[in-house]
């Protein structure tokens, strides 16, 4: 996916910091943190929406939640607790087509989101 901005990421022809890589997924400090931790957790694998995924990637999705849970605890907002949130779409507030689960933490974050 030439144009994904977030494959250009996974491919370092774009700068992030990233906080964590396997052979499944990167984890970078988001730009535009909304809190005092702010990552974002991506597949390589270039998938649009939640709405294009597979079986095939049900244990993608899972490896995501347990690095979700992995970051979590070696940030320190494990105990105060933490958000991991995925938007889809439009309405749902998605702006980068190429899934991503939003690690938000170091704060009292508040419900519902705007
Ligand atoms: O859920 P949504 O699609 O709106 O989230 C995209 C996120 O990607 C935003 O929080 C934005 O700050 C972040 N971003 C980034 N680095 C980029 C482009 C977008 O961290 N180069």
């Amino acid at each position: 996916m030439e144009e994904c901005i977030f494959c250009k990421i996974v491919a370092g022809e774009i700068n992030s910091n990233i906080v964590y890589e396997d052979d499944k997924v990167i984890a970078f400090k988001d730009i535009n943190p909304e809190a005092p931790i702010h990552h974002l957790i991506i597949p390589k694998k270039h998938i649009p929406t939640l709405l294009d995924l597979q079986e095939d990637d049900k244990e993608l999705i899972g490896h995501i939640y347990l690095v979700a849970s992995k970051i979590a605890q070696d940030e320190g907002i494990a105990e105060d607790g933490f958000r991991v949130v995925s938007n889809c779409n439009e309405a749902g507030g998605q702006s980068v087509y190429h899934i991503h689960y939003h690690l938000l933490g170091g704060r009292n974050l508040q419900w519902p989101p705007g």
